[in-house]
């Protein structure tokens, strides 16, 4: 017998091929879709407004794989990160954020990260292997059930508002998983998440911002963290197949089919690298006039090795000043969830690294020097 197939893999229009394939009518999906993702539903007998032939085939040929949870963390300030399993020695981190009206999702893409940011734990991990939808999908699916559990929420009511694709991994090195994903979160009869509640937040594969221009276009944030190239290869080494300028017009095509009239830019605050007045007027310099852009500061949130500090705050506040005289929107993200490492860029999990990132690293030393930075 073929394996069962899992439900959490299918987008709604593969879900109606699926009942369709299975002899039912293609507008049944909805329903199923309805049970699963609204109510939270993983036992199929339980959903009884189902035609009893469908209800059949999905016992008979679908599952519901949840993701084994191998540790649960509540921070001081309620952000809870959970540790998921993803089978063959890897794990993938989520963190829920709560804040007053909103509940954030920061869901992961793939065990580890190709991408190998400098200042990023997942990065120096290395990588091991893309998410299935069903994998990035369950994230979602257990969080908002288990949370409105836990919440006491009412039927109808939401634990999670918001997605940021801001966990593990490069989500547009995961394109082909990622998509469906996203059609699932944005569903009515899913999790009716609105387009601009629903952020893909990328370091700049620039083909496939095009793409998801075309398929499926959510809230963007780019990593850009550096205001010239010869920095940004260093510290995002993708920069050196898509440098800075065609990133922006990346940015800049991407504008004209976003759900926002802007573009997030991340700027993780490195002390002594890319923190002084000149690197801001330079960053302001190339947004201004060509994307619309708000800049979101990130203060570096350390783990062991890292190599690099946090900016001083007095720093990053001239920093902030000089990019809002030139009249761009600038926000400092407040740290969450440090207590339990479940910060930007904290976030490790378990991976069984098939890249040998850690020899890389330890061969090839960041080489900046401060004095020239802060000029
Ligand atoms: N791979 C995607 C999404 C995951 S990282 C990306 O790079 O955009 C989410 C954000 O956290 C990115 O902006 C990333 O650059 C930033 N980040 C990574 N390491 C960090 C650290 N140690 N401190 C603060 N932010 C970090
Ligand atoms: Fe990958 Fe993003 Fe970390 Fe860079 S910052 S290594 S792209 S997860």
């Amino acid at each position: 017998m073929d394996r069962p197939v899992n439900l959490l893999d299918f987008d709604p229009d593969a879900l109606a091929a699926w009942c369709e394939g299975q002899g039912e009518k293609r507008f049944r999906a909805r329903q199923v879709l309805r049970w699963v993702h609204q109510r939270g539903a993983s036992d199929f007998a339980s959903m009884s407004d189902l035609a009893k032939s469908l209800r059949a085939a999905l016992e008979a040929n679908a599952a519901l794989c949840a993701l084994p949870v191998c540790s649960e963390q509540v921070s001081a300030d309620g952000t809870t990160k959970w540790l998921l399993d993803v089978g063959a020695g890897n794990a993938v981190e989520c963190v829920y954020i709560p804040e007053p009206g909103r509940g954030t999702l920061c869901v992961s893409s793939q065990a580890g990260c190709a991408v190998g940011c400098r200042f990023c734990s997942t990065g120096r991990q290395g990588f091991s292997r893309n998410l299935r939808t069903g994998e990035i999908v369950a994230q979602l699916w257990q969080a908002e059930h288990t949370l409105r559990r836990r919440l006491g929420l009412a039927d109808g009511e939401r634990a999670i508002t918001n997605v940021v694709m801001m966990g593990m991994g490069e989500p547009l090195q995961n394109y082909d998983a990622l998509v469906p994903a996203l059609k699932l979160m944005l569903d009515d009869h899913a999790y009716g998440l609105s387009r601009r509640r629903v952020t893909v937040s990328t370091s700049g594969v620039v083909p496939m911002i095009d793409r998801l221009r075309a398929d499926c276009p959510v809230a963007l944030a780019v990593s850009l963290h550096a205001s010239d190239d010869a920095l940004r290869d260093q510290l995002v080494p993708i920069n050196r197949k898509y440098p800075i300028r065609e990133l922006l017009d990346a940015c800049a095509r991407y504008l004209a089919a976003a759900p926002r009239d802007f573009i997030t830019v991340e700027y993780c605050m490195l002390d002594g690298v890319n923190d002084s007045p000149a690197q801001a007027r330079a960053l302001a310099a190339l947004l201004v006039g060509r994307v619309r852009a708000k800049v979101n500061l990130i203060p570096f949130n350390p783990f062991p090795d890292s190599g690099f500090d946090c900016s001083p705050r007095g720093r990053v506040l001239e920093f902030a000043a000089v990019l809002h005289a030139a009249g761009l929107v600038t926000t400092l993200r407040k740290t969450r969830g440090d207590d339990i490492a479940a910060a930007c860029g904290q976030l490790a999990g378990e991976v069984r690294d098939r890249t040998n990132a850690k020899a890389r690293h330890a061969r090839a030393p960041i080489r900046i020097r401060p004095e020239e930075a802060r000029a």
